[in-house]
């Protein structure tokens, strides 16, 4: 069957030819939205346009790259606020000036039908500015990890795209990666039996580089390692239990790089209490000269183990019964691709702003545990 079979034509928004089924032309002004409609895009083959907000290192060496190689999304646009970066942009991806935009004029995006989706690749104090100004130029979001600076933020978020009949997805790619996904099944479906423990550690080494970084600044990045780095381990921990945790406990780490640590914390600790008494062990920081990057398990009859098992590519994995035999592969194709899918299918994504909201509620709850010196700190979702 065609995945693109068009099941709810009402709801449609025929936008590349202005042709509804049957041949009848549909004026774009009698489609309005309802709260409960939501935009939709044409469902023939067409590879659905994505517009990056912020041209970093993510963009630049990660998903514009990722994006020549995609089926069902392709770079259609760009949102920055660098003129050089503009001009680089436009001749490396044959950009056509008007679909070129800066912070400011990024609203006009709204009447661009060349772009479906717009995704947010900015320092976390602008995700949650950057995704509801996108919701409301009626344009799908994929937003980069984590969502936003706190909770309150997050669900403001979502409330934006719900309102606004678009779809949100958070840019968690190793929920398409086998390595990660061969984990999900080990845990969730009891692979070796029971679970009785995890650790997950995600540590970079960001001492002898520049001071002037965002990552540094807790107005932009909201706090250090834990949101950077740390909200692998939670997802890792949630995605191998299948379940959100009940509570957690955390510390910070002992400041040995001031000059870098004055604002953000320098490394946390943390444990993840899932009910029946799962506890699991992370780590994450910014100090750590061997950037150790792993994910392990142990359950009743058996064990697991992937290292590294977060960074973008050489992934290793090893059971108690042998080496995992998977592709590393380019996983923001797959993500993207993946999401692209089902903003087309109008289904909600694999990672939509829900898990990235039940996620800020983590990490907020960690850093209140551990500004109280690992008191115990249950969690309401
Ligand atoms: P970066 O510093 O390389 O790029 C940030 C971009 O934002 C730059 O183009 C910069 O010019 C722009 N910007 C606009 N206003 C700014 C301001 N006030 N301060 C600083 N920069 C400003 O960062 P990055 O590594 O590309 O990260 C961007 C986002 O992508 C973050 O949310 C990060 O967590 C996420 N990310 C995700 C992954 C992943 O694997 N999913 C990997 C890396 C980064």
């Amino acid at each position: 069957m065609d995945k693109n079979n068009n099941k709810n034509p009402r709801r449609n928004f025929i936008k590349n030819t202005g042709l509804g089924m049957g041949g009848v032309i549909l004026a774009p002004s009698l489609l309005s939205f309802t709260e409960q409609e939501s935009v939709n895009i044409a469902r023939d083959n067409k590879k659905l346009g994505i517009a990056l907000v912020g041209l970093g290192r993510y963009s630049t060496n990660q998903l514009a790259p990722a994006l020549e190689k995609t089926k069902n999304c392709r770079l259609s646009g760009i949102v920055t606020g660098s003129p050089s970066k503009e001009k680089a942009w436009k001749k490396k991806y044959k950009l056509p000036d008007s679909n070129i935009y800066n912070y400011e004029n990024f609203d006009e995006i709204a009447g661009n039908e060349d772009i479906d989706i717009v995704y947010v690749v900015l320092p976390i104090s602008m995700h949650k500015e950057f995704t509801i100004r996108a919701a409301k130029a009626k344009k799908h979001v994929i937003c980069e990890k984590p969502m936003a600076l706190n909770a309150e933020e997050a669900q403001q978020m979502v409330k934006a795209c719900k309102d606004n009949g678009v779809l949100l997805a958070i840019g968690y790619r190793l929920h398409f990666e086998p390595f990660n996904q061969r984990v999900m099944e080990l845990g969730q479906q009891e692979v070796f039996g029971k679970v009785k423990s995890i650790k997950a550690v995600d540590n970079s080494n960001m001492t002898g580089g520049s001071l002037d970084l965002w990552r540094l600044d807790k107005e932009r990045a909201g706090g250090g390692p834990l949101m950077d780095l740390g909200i692998y381990c939670v997802q890792a921990a949630i995605y191998t239990m299948g379940k959100p945790p009940v509570a957690v406990r955390a510390k910070f780490g002992e400041v040995t790089h001031p000059a870098y640590f004055r604002d953000v914390e320098q490394s946390i600790t943390w444990e993840m209490e899932f009910d029946e008494g799962v506890v699991a062990n992370c780590e994450a920081s910014y100090a750590d000269e061997e950037e150790k990057n792993s994910l392990s398990g142990k359950a009743e009859d058996g064990w697991w183990k992937l290292e590294p098992a977060y960074s973008y590519e050489g992934k290793k994995g090893e059971t108690s019964n042998g080496k995992m035999e998977f592709p590393n592969i380019y996983e923001q194709v797959k993500q993207m691709d993946a999401q692209a899918e089902s903003f087309r299918n109008n289904q909600n994504p694999k990672t939509p702003g829900e898990m990235g909201l039940r996620d800020m509620k983590i990490l907020m709850a960690i850093y209140n545990s551990a500004k109280k010196e690992g008191t115990r700190v249950e969690i309401t979702y």
